[in-house]
């Protein structure tokens, strides 16, 4: 953010306030290499390339027989071809003994083609021969059990057919898993599964969460006169780890300065990438989080033009061992409002900070069933209920947009309203230029993960 827009009076839009936040991040977290196995949501340094050729070698397709297609050319329902079975391979076995003219080798499914066949065809159009040269069993429809002297070939096939060509699913060297994406179990498996034993990974970034406040409590604690349960310390560091980071717990701090610099320097020597204070940053006398921010690096206060979140402390702090500075937020105490304030900058640049590409989530298109009003000047997130079919589904209106109505009602929208937030699916987006919408007003709309 210029230096002009942050001294001036006007509010931050939401995209400066967030830009000013990326802006102060230098790059992401340094790297590391992990077994494969174990990077489960880490993000990718650099592009995976497979490492072998998948399948890695010509393998069977089917259960049957490994063949030379030429031998069974003439071969019909009526007018089957006999070839000799001269051996059996399985899966994991390695093909030594060629396939020679008039001769059928037992193939499993996944097993290696044996030099000299060049097709193999389905054990359902063969029939077993005994010793005897009769019939050993019915028209083929498994191949199990000991292996017959000579099988009826009952149709012909094609040089090639039913065999998987090597490297047919995957080239080695193919880019599998592009730098700055998380692994899911799909990820996982297709980077283990094209070979890659290892990968070069960011390490994960490190977030101390804090709370403030005189009147709060460590849930199932005594509540006194006038104490209310944490919601944000545990309620902020799942946010931290649904985004793919570590929580650091710095607990609950008094509204007390040397209390809140003592847990700010415990989270400092813990060298963590980010803090995250929740309250005691607005403007009263107890507000002393942008006091305890202010003695340790840069730090503005940010109005920015969003409803709920307005009040919002940013800043970097030097980090001690040196290198990259380390980020400081200061978010509303309102439970609400620290959710949504974290949404829009603290997810971004976790996001940033772990190497990840995407850092938004994907804007969707909605349309509200029933009106809204909200202030003038501030881009409202509103928490939406989305309708849905029987089958659980969101529905969509004809024009692909997602019904929804306001969770919890009006009452619901109060940034203390926390029953509403988890009822909520999504947030619905009211742009700064209205102060009410009527009930069939497109919105945009940005899902929030569910559990
Ligand atoms: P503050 O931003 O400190 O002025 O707090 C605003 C409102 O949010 C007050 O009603 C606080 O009691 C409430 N609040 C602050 N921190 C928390 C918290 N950790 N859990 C639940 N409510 C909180
Ligand atoms: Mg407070």
């Amino acid at each position: 953010v210029s230096a002009a827009v942050a001294a001036s009076d006007r509010l931050l839009t939401v995209e400066e306030a967030r830009a000013g936040v990326l802006e102060a991040i230098a790059g992401p977290v340094g790297t590391e290499t992990l077994a494969t196995a174990d990077a489960l949501g880490r993000v990718v340094a650099e592009p995976v390339l497979a490492a072998t050729d998948l399948p890695p070698w010509d393998n069977s397709a089917m259960d049957g027989y490994a063949i030379r297609a030429a031998d069974v050319h003439e071969a019909s329902e009526d007018r089957p071809t006999s070839l000799r079975v001269v051996g059996e391979i399985r899966a994991g076995c390695d093909p030594r003994r060629p396939v020679g003219e008039g001769e059928a080798v037992r193939i499993a499914t996944g097993a290696p083609v044996p030099p000299g066949a060049d097709a193999v065809v389905p054990v359902e159009l063969t029939t077993p021969v005994g010793v005897d040269g009769a019939p050993a069993g019915p028209r083929g429809r498994d191949a199990t059990g000991p292996i017959p002297a000579a099988c009826l070939v009952h149709a012909r096939v094609e040089p090639g057919g039913s065999i998987r060509r090597a490297g047919s699913d995957l080239a080695a060297g193919t880019r599998i898993v592009d730098a700055g994406t998380a692994l899911g179990p799909a990820g996982i498996a297709l980077a283990a599964g094209a070979g890659v034993a290892t990968l070069w990974v960011h390490r994960r970034v490190r977030v101390a969460v804090m709370a403030t406040g005189d009147e709060i409590r460590a849930p199932g604690e005594a509540l006194g006169a006038a104490g209310i349960p944490d919601a944000n310390g545990p309620g902020l560091r799942s946010l931290v780890v649904a985004a793919g980071a570590e929580a650091m717990d710095l607990g609950i701090a008094r509204d007390d300065l040397h209390d809140v610099s003592g847990r700010l320097h415990r989270a400092l020597e813990a060298d963590v990438d980010a803090i995250v204070v929740s309250g005691g940053v607005s403007v009263g006398p107890y507000d002393v989080v942008k006091t305890a921010f202010d003695a340790l690096g840069e730090i503005g206060l940010w109005r920015v033009a969003v409803q709920p979140g307005k009040p919002f402390t940013f800043g970097t702090a030097p980090r001690p061992g040196g290198g990259p500075a380390v980020l400081l937020f200061g978010l509303p105490g309102n439970p609400v409002s620290s959710f949504v304030t974290f949404e829009l900058f603290v997810r971004p640049a976790v996001r940033r900070l772990a190497g990840l590409h995407e850092l938004l989530r994907p804007t969707d298109r909605a349309v509200l069933t029933e009106p809204v009003s909200k202030s003038a000047g501030r881009r409202a997130f509103i928490r939406v209920v989305a309708e849905r079919d029987a089958d659980g589904a969101p529905i969509r209106d004809d024009a692909g947009r997602v019904p929804v109505r306001l969770s919890g009602g009006q009452r619901g929208q109060g940034s203390h309203v926390l029953s509403a937030l988890v009822a909520a699916d999504a947030l619905a987006v009211v742009p700064e230029s209205e102060d009410s919408l009527p009930a069939g007003a497109p919105v945009a709309l940005w899902w929030l993960d569910r559990a």
